[in-house]
């Protein structure tokens, strides 16, 4: 197995400066437009103008995240790439659980995940070679371990920023006048879909506002820190339901027998 260990000492841009004509064309930038991207892509492009960057539609994106795409094709000259969820099984999905299956429980929510972001991001990633994020060890308990580098089924992982503090990112955003996700004004420090993300009060952590509806869960989809245990077990059995029924099915709430008939 690769050992990438030698990253941990080198710089954002030291790391950066050795992966894009490392990999050229097989290396692509993943965001969600949060400021931990943005400062990746800041970087990129001063290295290669032409750097790829990809982001998942996830279909309950807000409107805002729409507004950054444009904001990136018209500051750095980049056509962000979007990939998409297959339709066949965001159908399935709703038919059987309905459109805000996230708030019923945590594997539902899982599930909506794995479905509209974990499986739309590995059918990207079996098309690279190495895909650079904006994780930072010191946003949540689960990211404190993420290396600089690392192989991941068979895709290098680039995390440039992974031992940068907020307030880094911060001065780099100021420094080089980067965009800025328009959420961030309204008191969203971490940006997600919008039935699943809310503003926070100054003295919650930053990922607070992300699935803010469950207690005691790790505040994550998938991408990075996948699901273990019994809640992966659960999603497991719900996305093989999924997949083998692609039936459609009626979906009404609860009690609404009318609309089940
Ligand atoms: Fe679904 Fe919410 Fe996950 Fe988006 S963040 S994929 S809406 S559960």
């Amino acid at each position: 197995m690769v050992s990438y260990s030698q990253f941990e000492a080198a710089t954002a841009e030291g790391i950066l400066e050795w992966a894009l004509p490392t990999f050229g064309n097989s290396l692509a930038i993943s965001t969600s437009f949060q400021k931990e991207g943005m400062v990746v892509i800041d970087m990129a492009v001063r290295i290669n103008p032409k750097v790829r960057v990809f982001t998942i539609d996830t279909g309950r994106l807000p409107e805002e995240t729409h507004q950054m795409m444009e904001t990136i094709r018209q500051r750095y000259g980049i056509r962000v790439e979007i990939v998409f969820p297959e339709a066949s099984e965001v159908e399935s999905m709703i038919s059987w659980h309905g459109p805000n299956l996230f708030y019923r429980e945590v594997p539902l929510r899982k599930l909506c995940c794995q479905v509209r972001k974990v499986r739309p991001l590995d059918k990207k990633l079996a098309t690279l070679s190495a895909w650079v994020v904006g994780l930072r060890r010191d946003q949540m308990e689960s990211r404190a371990e993420t290396p600089k580098v690392e192989s991941r089924k068979g895709v290098v992982k680039i995390s440039p920023l992974a031992d940068w503090t907020k307030q880094q990112v911060e001065d780099y955003i100021r420094e080089h006048n980067v965009p800025v996700h328009p959420l961030y004004a309204k008191g969203f420090p971490s940006i997600g879909c919008g039935p699943c993300t809310r503003a926070v009060f100054e003295c919650e952590d930053e990922r607070a506002g992300r699935w803010w509806w469950e207690k005691g869960e790790e505040k994550e989809c998938g991408m990075h820190v996948a699901a273990n245990g019994v809640v992966k077990r659960e999603v497991d059995v719900l996305m093989d339901d999924l997949l083998a029924a692609r039936q459609p099915h009626v979906w009404a709430p609860e009690g609404d027998s009318a609309a089940a008939a």
